[in-house]
């Protein structure tokens, strides 16, 4: 379906996410952790934000679901700038926007039983008239993601780290929410049960209509799950479209880069046509002039020190370089 058809759930217009340093004459400077990005979120889709570790894209999806509020920009969930919204008017829309984090067993309270951990949004948002009305529908949570409900009284630590994640997933869904943060929901776990809580969330998006935004470094992971990929570098945008095209031909070099850093398993195509890059990556506090990415890009010119790319629409495809590789039509 083409994007004009698809119906936005939510979108950023400019948003701003900056942390300032703390102490002494540092205290004026500020880390750029998300800067100017434009986003929209199609209902029902996966969105993958992709990147190094650094980049931005856990702050983005915290700041996207007012987990942080925003220094600048708008975010807009169904039309409804979220960003200007008291804490009570917002509270309606929490229960629709939701996280799962990267480590569950961290995120889960060690003094909670699964009965109170997934007791606790329900309770909340008063969803059982008693008792046996709530645990009734602790149990069906439970059932939903795999876990047997004889568990129920169990702590976390008795759990694995896989049906730990899925705990996490069910207290997640248990508001049938509209939109999940998935904020690497697999980085933690073994690759034998990464598969098997990708198959859940998928499982789950299809019965209850979900939409995910997918943080992870993992294109591999990505490319499974995702209907498009938003990638980022230092806390920009570098290129926004749909999996399939994005992954058959990039266009901005920073996602080729990462796209031939994936592991190959013919040892043949291990250095085929790896772009190798040179220099650290600059620091978020006094990020390149231009293009933030220029200091490392093997096709960076002069105006690319000076200028900040615009963004270029290539057919579906949102591209913010100078030179766009390759494919594009400008
Ligand atoms: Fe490289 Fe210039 Fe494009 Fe940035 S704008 S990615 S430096 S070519």
């Amino acid at each position: 379906m083409a994007e004009k058809d698809k119906k936005i759930l939510l979108e950023a217009r400019n948003l701003v996410k900056e942390f300032p340093l703390s102490g002494g004459r540092r205290g004026r400077q500020v880390v750029h952790a998300v800067s100017d990005v434009n986003l929209k979120i199609y209902e029902g889709e996966t969105l993958a934000l992709v990147g190094e570790s650094g980049c931005g894209k856990s702050t983005l999806g915290r700041t996207l679901i007012k987990l942080l509020p925003a220094t600048s920009g708008t975010v807009e969930f169904e039309g409804m700038d979220i960003t200007a919204m008291s804490d009570r008017q917002f509270a309606d829309y929490r229960r629709q926007m939701q996280i799962i984090f990267q480590d569950p067993y961290a995120s889960l309270n060690p003094r909670m039983n699964v009965k109170a951990i997934l007791s606790e949004p329900l309770t909340t948002y008063h969803t059982a008239q008693d008792k046996a009305e709530l645990e009734a529908q602790v149990k069906a949570l439970m059932k939903q993601v795999g876990i047997p409900e004889e568990f129920i009284n169990r702590y976390p630590h008795q759990f694995s780290g896989g049906q730990r994640q899925r705990i996490g997933i069910a207290r997640a869904i248990a508001l049938r929410p509209k939109l999940i943060v998935c904020d690497e929901p697999v980085s933690a776990l073994d690759v034998s049960i990464q598969s098997q809580v990708l198959n859940l969330l998928k499982d789950l998006q299809d019965e209850y209509k979900l939409t995910y935004l997918f943080i992870s470094h993992d294109l591999s992971v990505v490319k499974f799950i995702a209907d498009r990929v938003c990638v980022m570098f230092l806390g920009m945008m570098c290129e926004a479209g749909d999996t399939e095209s994005i992954y058959e031909k990039p266009l901005h070099p920073y996602t080729r880069f990462l796209l031939d850093a994936i592991p190959k398993a013919d040892p043949k195509l291990r250095n085929e046509n790896k772009e190798l890059l040179s220099g650290e990556i600059p620091s978020p506090v006094n990020p390149p002039s231009g293009c933030r990415f220029h200091t490392r890009c093997p096709y960076a010119k002069e105006i690319c020190r000076t200028e900040v790319p615009p963004c270029r629409q290539v057919g579906e495809r949102q591209v913010f370089c100078h030179f766009p590789l390759e494919g594009s039509d400008e």
